[in-house]
């Protein structure tokens, strides 16, 4: 396994692969890695001749007053992790490498950015969507995967990939979860023991969610009340959203017909965590 940090380096390399034939499979990642990422990168080894794992913390997709400071770093055990789990090439960039002075062009995903997560966190999906595009263009994947825990994300990614003309398959990997539910999370870190106890009811939230819909429950004001009812059993929880939405516009439904994302947003302090299911 080698870490590239350099673009042309990584450039050369990539160019070099699909000159060869060989197929590339991509998980961007921030790093601090955890089984969730693990997940992805399985699915890649499985699936391509070359992995490479990207781990950046990309300053554009961090608002003024969120974590990008803190947000925690290990290169050394992500090294050893990726290693370990068969990557080839780590491309670990620095936010100088990405965005040198002078710097101006970003992707706008349109108002799909600005739903759910996007209420309280208005650039971040133009960051992510930004970062993404350009590590498709530096790595040049023939497949790339993405986590169902961050669902918004994958579903504006489809939406670029679409809109832009991308000839990459998007993968989507289940969300895996701690041995209490707690869907994994580099912040989980954040989170004190009291907070981390009670950080399980976005779990219960959600499972509450599936097995009112398995009962043949399609009214979602009935689904979101009973969520609302675990949510509130966590007296530190401070809900950002809890929505159940079409999957292509993250618009709310009333009545559920059709595939339907149930997402939330929840604060634990200054630590923001998130879970989904899809029904449907
Ligand atoms: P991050 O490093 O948090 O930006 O995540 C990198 C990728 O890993 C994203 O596609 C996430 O959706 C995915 N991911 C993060 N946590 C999990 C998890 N618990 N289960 C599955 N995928 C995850």
């Amino acid at each position: 396994m080698i870490i590239v940090n350099n673009i042309d380096e990584m450039h050369d390399l990539s160019n070099k692969w699909r000159q060869d034939g060989k197929s590339i499979g991509l998980v961007p990642t921030m790093g601090y890695l955890h089984e969730g990422h693990l997940s992805l990168i399985n699915a890649a080894r499985g699936e391509n001749d070359i992995v490479v794992t990207s781990i950046f913390v990309n300053p554009s997709q961090f608002g003024p007053n969120e974590d990008f400071e803190r947000y925690p770093r290990d290169m050394e055990a992500d090294s050893a992790a990726c290693e370990l789990a068969g990557v080839d090439v780590i491309f670990a960039p620095d936010a100088q490498e990405m965005y040198p002075e002078g710097y101006t062009t970003y992707v706008e995903p349109g108002a799909i950015g600005q739903r759910l997560c996007g209420v309280t966190r208005p650039i971040h999906f133009r960051g992510v969507c930004t970062v993404v595009l350009k590590l498709f263009n530096i790595i040049q994947p023939l497949n790339a995967y993405f986590g169902q825990k961050d669902a918004q994300q994958y579903l504006i990614l489809k939406r670029m990939v679409a809109d832009l003309n991308l000839d990459i398959n998007l993968h989507r990997m289940p969300i895996i979860r701690e041995a209490d539910g707690l869907a994994k999370s580099s912040r989980n870190v954040y989170l004190t023991p009291e907070q981390r106890e009670q950080a399980t009811m976005l779990f219960a939230a959600v499972k509450k969610a599936e097995q009112l819909y398995r009962a043949g429950e399609r009214d979602s004001a009935t689904i979101l009340a009973a969520m609302s009812d675990e949510l509130a059993k966590a007296s530190l929880a401070k809900v950002d959203y809890l929505q159940i939405v079409e999957t292509d516009n993250l618009l709310p439904v009333q009545h559920i017909d059709r595939e339907v994302l149930v997402a939330m947003a929840v604060y634990f302090g200054s630590t923001r965590l998130i879970d989904n299911t899809i029904l449907g």
